[in-house]
Formats: C-alpha cells, structure tokens, sequence
C-alpha cells in the first residue's frame, strides 16, 4: 500500500516573518467573525515582549504551555480542558502555537481534541483522530523536532509507560510562520541539543530500510544543513539560525520511520522525564557500534560547538529503573525492526540494552 502523504498548507520563512501574521490571520477573523482565536504560547514568552509585537484581541484565548516537562496525556488533557471552558462551546476561527516542540505538539493535539470526542490517550498510535481538527498556524521558536511540519504530536503515557504521538493528517499545520529572530533567545545547549534532533530523524530514517525517493530528498538535505550548522564556528549565527529552521522544517516532512536513537531516548524520557533533544544525544554517545560515522560527525559537533554531555546519567539506578528504562525502549518495534531486521530482539537483548544505558 503507498501511502497518502499530507504536507503543510502554506508556509512562511525569513527574517521579520512574524510582522506578517495578522494579515495571515485576518481572513480567518473575517470568516468566523464570532469566533475567538485560541493563542498557545511556550510560558517562556510570558517574561519577554513578543506578546506586544502579535496582536491578540482581548476576547481571544490566550494560554501558556509550561515546557519544564514535555507533553503528556495528563498535561494536554488538561489544556484542553482549560481551553474548552474558555471556548464556551465555540469552535476557535484559529489555534496559533508559539514555541518549541512542546508547545506546538500540545496545540496539534487540544485541536484534534476540540473536535474528536474522549481523552488524549485515545489518539496515541496511527490514524485514530476521525473528524479534522480546526485551522492552525506554527510560530517555531526553537528548530530541531520539526513538530510544525510532520504528522505526529508526541505525548507520554505515565500510565502505559510509553511515549507515542497521535499522529494523523490532522495533526499538521495548515500553516507555518519561520522568523528566525526567534530563536536568537534560546540557550546555546537547549538550541543544540534540539537541533541535532533533525541530524538524529535524518540519520536514522535513512540508514534504515523503510524509505521513499521523495522522503529521502528532505532527509539528505535537512541533514546536510544541520552538518553545516553545527560544524561551523558559530551555529547560532543569524544565518545559521535561518538554516537550521530550514533543516527542521525539512525534516520534520522527512518524519519517517527512525532507527535506535529514539527508542533508547524515549526510555530516559519516560524512566528518568531526560527531555527529547538531550536524551537523543545521550542514546547516540553509546550507540557507536551501530552508527559509527554518525557518532563520530556528532562528536565533532559537541567539540565544535563547546557543548559538554555529562558521563554517568543511568548510573547507581535500581533494577526497577534499569527494567522499565529496557521495557520502554524495546517497545518500539518498527523503528527497532527498520535498524537491526525483524530478529532485532537476538541483538538488543535485555542484558545488552541495560549495558547501553550504563555506558551513558
Ligand atoms: P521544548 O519545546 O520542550 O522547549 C525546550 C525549552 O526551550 C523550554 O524551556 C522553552 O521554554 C525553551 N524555549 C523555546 N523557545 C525559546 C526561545 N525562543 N527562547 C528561549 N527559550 C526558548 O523543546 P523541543 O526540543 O523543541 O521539543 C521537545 C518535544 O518535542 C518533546 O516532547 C519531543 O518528544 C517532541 N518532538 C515532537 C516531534 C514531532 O514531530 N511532533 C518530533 C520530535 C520531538
Ligand atoms: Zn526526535
């Protein structure tokens, strides 16, 4: 079966973009002139004045996603919740994310949960979403999950111990506004642990043997500039901040199928709450018998970039912990299966997967 692929509606990339978003919004203000626009907005903004630059109405919506954890069912149930109280019965003329992947995964799925009925644990898995969610718009603030151009929105399950998106056609962005002034705030780690999250997604899609030619294209490119980015000498430059916005929005198209990289990460995110991009790095700094190229340009970049990882991360922890950060991981079969084959469980064996974690 080929499959049906969705892309983003429209986009928007350069310098100043921003200024551009309420003639975006107006027609949609005009179509629903009794509807609000519902405005999610990474709580990192509430301390800086992009609020004064983006004109939000005073009956509009306007809510602060906490990103001290990432998503889970728990938190996006109850921004919805809260979002659903606000809209009093209303569907939104628009939802507009601000922020990281966090904030942007959270706004894809209180969408889908504004017109689907039941919980956001309902949706974990693929094509489950059954009524489209309403017109929504991406502000990345941070480049590197590509959140705002790929199907998925990921979210933990404490309670099933997994980490797994909803994704659906619904869940992508009908538009995506790129100004790559917004990133120059971001923390030179956070900026570098969450942009080689694009080189991670690429590297492992295309290493792996579930691929098309049009996938591939978005892989190679976006990883080709996150190599330039991240070994060049400056990889918050102005123009490598552009780039880098350009590598995850292409990389988020090229969101396939990845390989050992995440679920060993999405282990540390469930076991130890270590965030995405971090965890990523950790998993990759013991996975060199698997991706010995890939591991070697990656340590040039942290040489490169300054960028210190500290050693000993799964140390001294308790066999539950060692159990259940095995458990999360081995869980992810297809991306297991797309690296190592359907005999994938003869080579990550338990005892192999606990030694991985210990190395880190
Ligand atoms: P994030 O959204 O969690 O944000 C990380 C930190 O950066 C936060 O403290 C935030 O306040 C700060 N920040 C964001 N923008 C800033 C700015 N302009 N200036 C200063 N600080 C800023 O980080 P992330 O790595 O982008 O997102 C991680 C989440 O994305 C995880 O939950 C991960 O699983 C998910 N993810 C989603 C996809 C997808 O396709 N949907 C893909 C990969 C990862
Ligand atoms: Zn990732």
């Amino acid at each position: 079966m080929y499959q049906n692929v969705k892309n983003v509606g429209n986009y928007m990339i350069g310098a100043g973009a921003l200024a551009q978003l309420d003639d975006l919004l107006l027609p949609r203000r005009n179509a629903m002139p009794d509807n609000p626009m519902v405005f999610f907005f990474d709580r990192f903004f509430e301390r800086t004045g992009l609020l004064n630059t983006v004109t939000v109405d005073e009956w509009d919506g306007r809510f602060f996603v906490d990103t001290k954890d990432e998503p889970t069912c728990e938190s996006v149930d109850s921004m919805t919740e809260k979002v659903k109280a606000f809209l009093n019965g209303r569907q939104p003329a628009a939802l507009i994310a601000f922020g990281g992947g966090s904030t942007m995964d959270t706004c894809k799925c209180v969408g889908n949960l504004l017109t689907n009925p039941g919980n956001a644990a309902d949706y974990q898995g693929w094509d489950l979403v059954k009524n489209p969610a309403p017109y929504k718009v991406a502000v990345p603030t941070l480049s590197g999950t590509g959140s705002e151009t790929s199907r998925t929105a990921v979210m933990i399950n404490k309670e099933k111990g997994l980490k797994l998106g909803m994704n659906s056609d619904y869940s992508v962005f009908d538009q995506v506004v790129m100004d790559p002034k917004l990133t120059a705030t971001v923390p030179r780690d956070q900026y570098f642990y969450t942009g080689v999250d694009t080189f991670m997604h690429c590297f492992e899609y295309l290493d792996g043997q579930f691929r098309n030619a049009i996938t591939d294209a978005y892989a190679e490119k976006a990883l080709a500039l996150t190599e330039e980015v991240f070994l060049s000498d400056e990889m918050m430059s102005d123009k490598n901040r552009e780039k880098l916005m350009i590598a995850s929005y292409k990389g988020g198209l090229a969101a396939g199928t990845v390989g050992l990289v995440h679920p060993l990460s999405a282990g540390l995110s469930i076991v130890l709450g270590i965030h995405h991009g971090l965890a990523n790095c950790y998993a990759l700094s013991v996975l060199g018998e698997f991706y010995p190229d890939q591991q070697k340009i990656f340590n040039d970049m942290l040489k490169k970039q300054n960028i210190s990882l500290p050693k000993g991360v799964c140390k001294d922890l308790t066999n539950d912990q060692y159990n259940a950060l095995y458990e999360a991981s081995i869980v992810h079969e297809k991306p297991l299966i797309n690296k190592l084959g359907d005999k994938y469980k003869d080579i990550l064996t338990k005892e192999k997967v606990i030694e991985l974690f210990k190395a880190m």
